[in-house]
Parts: structure tokens; C-alpha cells; sequence
């Protein structure tokens, strides 16, 4: 779930400006010079927060809710800043602000930085937003975002009206947040944002009915993670390309690290075909804040949906009996042969005693909504904690659901398998 703490610093930090924009305008400001230029700060401050949140740093995972809650909010900031620039660029008076001479005016690259930055970023936008750009291709695409950044510090640093003849007060907390993007970017470029990467080996591949489990053996440590946790997997090797996130599926304390991975798109593909035991990956990780042992709510629905599964194996397979929680897992699959580990889980469920399995296949007319859970639970839905992880629109879907039956927000915790 996304916490609150990281986006309230971000509206903080905004307002504080709009405070000091307004409250301390240069005297030779018209209102609607003030104006746009409060759009295009709150437009920079905003590409900031999106810079300060590509670094992964460990104590934004506890702001924002784990890194893929991270990513949306990147995602977010980007967006509006865009938004902000266009209006910024199409608002702002085309004449100079008194006291400025044209003349040095023409002499430095504000204007040109400017449009040639707001250009470059909307075409990332749209680049980013459509998911029909396969993600490996997106990504060397969207590297063009830290040459945009640059350009945008340029035209405001050399915007005279503003910085070289009036420092404004909301102008030097714009010169702190770049001197702050500017670290952030480079630690980010040069790849120190990236946890250390931890080596395996493949030691099986093993195909289940729609997936496939890998199953890898760490050549010196293991990693220490918590059950619901994901990492990036980097198969080493010519044509295995970038690192792909996948929630680890083993539970802590297992002498091997298991993956299981749906076949979805050409990665997974050659990950289910020509993956061999033997060849090295790197993990890199944990990230993530999908825990439920962390809340105090004892009576719990898990939610998975698909390939969802992932996080809830790792749970099953750490917990413990004795554990006083009464969990009841929803597994919806669209058939039988569908659901990974379901003999598994039907196991655990009997070894551990607190859990109890409800698995919901759509074929047979018995889907993921809120009233087949309510057939399915003893209790009223407002009375469990939900932790829901699957598809986006069987996620949507019950999220509506739950709030018509009155289930707090606050009680809902749901996991992204997306970070775009
Ligand atoms: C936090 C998290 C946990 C996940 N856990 C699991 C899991 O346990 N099991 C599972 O099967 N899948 C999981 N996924 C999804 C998995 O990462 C993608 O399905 C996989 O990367 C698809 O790669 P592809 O090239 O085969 O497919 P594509 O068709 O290329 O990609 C499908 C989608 O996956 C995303 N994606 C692709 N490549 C990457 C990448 N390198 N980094 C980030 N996102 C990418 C993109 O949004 C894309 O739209 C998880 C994703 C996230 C973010």
C-alpha cells in the first residue's frame, strides 16, 4: 500500500514553495509572471521528486510503501510536471520583466534550453505511458529523462530576469533542489542506486502448466529477505539483456532461491526455453513492502490472483505453526491446471491449521469478487485485513467491492507486478 509520509514530503516541499513564490515575488513581477513561474518551479520540483525516487534508496521504501509504490509515484510526479511545464511555457508573458536587458537577454540559452527540455520530456512521457513500447526498448529511451533534467536546471539558471539580477527566495530553494537532483542523478546513472547484486547458479528450471520455477543456488551468501519481498534477476550471459523483478518465491531461510515466473513476454519466454541449470545470475534486492506479519489485524484474507501467488508461497512456506493469525487464501485461477502449487498449498494449509484455502476458478462460474467471498467467509468482509496481489483490473475490481462493503483503505494492502 502506498504510505502517506512520502507523498505528504513531496506536497510539503511544494507548498513551501508556493509560499515563498508568492509571499516574496520580485518587485518587477506582474501577477501573471508570478504566476507561471510558480508552475514552472512546481513543474521542476516535481521532475526532482521523480529524480530523488530513481535513487531506490532503502529509506524511501518506508516513505512511499516499497519501491514499486516508488515507481508510481515517479510516475505521478512526471506526469504533472509535464503537465506544469506546458502550461508554464504557453502561460508565461512573452515580454521581459522590467530591469532586464534585452540585449544580455538574448545572449543566454534560457528560452531554447527551456522548450528543447519541455519537448524532450513530453515525448518520454508519451514514450513511458504506452505500454505498447516493450519495456527493454523503453528503457535505454527513457536515460533521455537525465539529459532533460539538465536542460531544465539551464533555463532557469540562466533565466535573467530571475536569477541574475533578483535572487527570489522560492528561487533559491529551486538552486537547493537541483544541487540535490543533480547528486541524486549521478548516483543513479552511475548505477550505485542498484543494491549489491549477489551471484547464483541455476540449479533446475522446472515447467509447470504456465509457469516456470527457477530455482538457484547462491554460489558464496545468500540474500537475507522477508517473505513478500521481490529482487531483480540478471541472467549473465550474451542476449539475456536487462534485469527482470520477480517477487522471490522460497521462504527466508531456505538453502536455495526459487522464482516463478508466467510466461508473459520474450524474456520469460527464454527463460522457460533455453534457461539451463549452471549458467550465473545476479540478484539484486530485497525491495518491497509487502508484508503481512508487520500489521496487527489477526484475521487476514489473502488475495491471489494468477501468477499473484507468488508472494503468499513465500509466506506459507516461512510461517510457522502456532502462528494466531486466521488466514484465509483466495486463490483465483481461471482453471485447476492454472493454479501453481495448489497441492502445496492444500498441504500447508493442513499442516499449519490457521489457514484455510478457497480456491476460486472462473471457469467453473466462480470468480474473484466480493460476493463469492462473502459465500465463501464466515465472517462480514469489513471485519478481515485484505493483502491482494494479481491482475490490475481483478485488483480494481475488488477494491470497489470491498469499499461498498464498507472495508476500510486502510485495511487493504495490495502488491504492483508492475514498476512502469
Ligand atoms: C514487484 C514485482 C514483482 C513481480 N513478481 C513476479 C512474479 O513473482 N512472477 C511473475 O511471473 N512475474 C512477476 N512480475 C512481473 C515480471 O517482472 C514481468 O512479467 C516480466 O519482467 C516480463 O518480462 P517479459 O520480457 O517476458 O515480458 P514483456 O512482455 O516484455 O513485459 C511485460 C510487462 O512486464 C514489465 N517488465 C518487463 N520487463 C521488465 C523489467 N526488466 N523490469 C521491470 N518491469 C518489466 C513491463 O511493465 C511490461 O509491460 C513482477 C513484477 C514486479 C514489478
Amino acid at each position: 500500500m502506498l504510505r502517506r509520509q512520502g507523498p505528504l514530503a513531496i506536497a510539503t516541499v511544494l507548498l513551501l514553495f508556493i509560499i515563498l513564490h508568492l509571499g516574496f515575488p520580485p518587485d518587477a513581477h506582474a501577477p501573471r509572471t508570478t504566476g507561471t513561474t510558480m508552475l514552472g518551479g512546481i513543474a521542476f520540483l516535481l521532475m526532482t521528486s521523480s529524480v530523488i525516487l530513481s535513487t531506490r534508496l532503502e529509506i524511501f521504501e518506508d516513505l512511499f510503501g516499497g519501491l514499486d509504490r516508488m515507481y508510481q509515484v515517479h510516475r505521478v510526479a512526471g506526469t504533472f510536471a509535464a503537465i506544469f511545464a506546458l502550461v508554464h511555457l504557453f502561460g508565461v508573458p512573452k515580454e521581459l520583466p522590467v530591469g532586464v536587458d534585452p540585449v544580455a537577454n538574448t545572449l543566454v540559452p534560457s528560452v531554447p534550453l527551456g522548450i528543447l527540455g519541455l519537448i524532450l520530456l513530453v515525448v518520454g512521457l508519451f514514450i513511458a505511458l504506452n505500454r505498447k513500447i516493450r519495456y527493454s526498448r523503453w528503457r535505454p529511451t527513457h536515460k533521455v529523462m537525465a539529459l532533460v533534467y539538465v536542460l531544465i536546471i539551464g533555463h532557469f539558471m540562466t533565466a535573467p530576469g530571475i536569477f541574475f539580477e533578483r535572487f527570489s527566495a522560492s528561487g533559491v530553494l529551486l538552486i537547493l533542489a537541483a544541487i540535490i537532483g543533480v547528486v541524486c542523478l549521478v548516483y543513479s546513472i552511475f548505477g550505485m542506486n542498484r543494491r549489491t547484486a549477489v551471484r547464483f547458479t541455476v540449479e533446475a528450471v522446472n515447467a509447470l502448466e504456465r509457469a516456470t520455477e527457477v530455482v538457484l543456488k547462491p554460489v558464496a551468501d545468500m540474500i537475507d529477505f522477508k517473505p513478500g519481498q521481490f529482487a531483480f534477476v540478471e541472467v549473465q550471459g550474451k542476449g539475456w539483456s536487462e534485469p527482470h523483478p520477480f517477487t522471490i518465491s522460497s521462504a527466508p531461510g531456505e538453502d536455495r532461491l526459487r522464482f516463478t515466473m508466467k510466461v508473459l513476454g520474450d524474456w520469460t519466454r527464454k527463460v522457460r526455453e533455453e534457461l539451463q541449470p549452471g549458467r550465473d545470475v545476479m540478484v539484486r534486492g530485497p525491495y518491497g513492502r509487502f508484508d503481512a506479519a508487520k500489521t496487527t489485524g489477526k484475521k487476514q484474507i489473502w488475495l491471489a490472483g494468477g501468477i499473484g501467488l507468488t508472494p503468499f508461497a513465500s509466506k506459507l512456506r516461512a510461517m510457522q505453526p502456532g502462528d494466531d493469525r486466521q488466514i484465509h487464501l483466495v486463490y483465483a485461477a481461471r482453471e485447476k491446471q492454472d493454479a501453481i502449487f495448489l497441492d502445496e498449498l492444500k498441504a500447508r494449509a493442513a499442516e499449519l491449521g490457521n489457514i484455510t484455502l478457497i480456491p476460486l476458478f472462473s471457469e467453473e462460474g466462480n470468480f474473484a469478487r466480493t460476493d463469492k467471498m462473502r459465500e465463501n467467509l464466515p465472517d462480514p468482509l469489513d471485519t478481515y485485513e485484505y493483502f491482494m496481489c494479481g491482475p490490475k483490473p481483478m485488483i480494481e475490481g475488488l477494491m470497489k467491492g470491498l469499499k461498498e462493503e464498507g472495508v476500510s483503505r486502510k485495511n487493504i494492502h495490495t502488491e504492483a507486478f508492475a514498476l512502469r
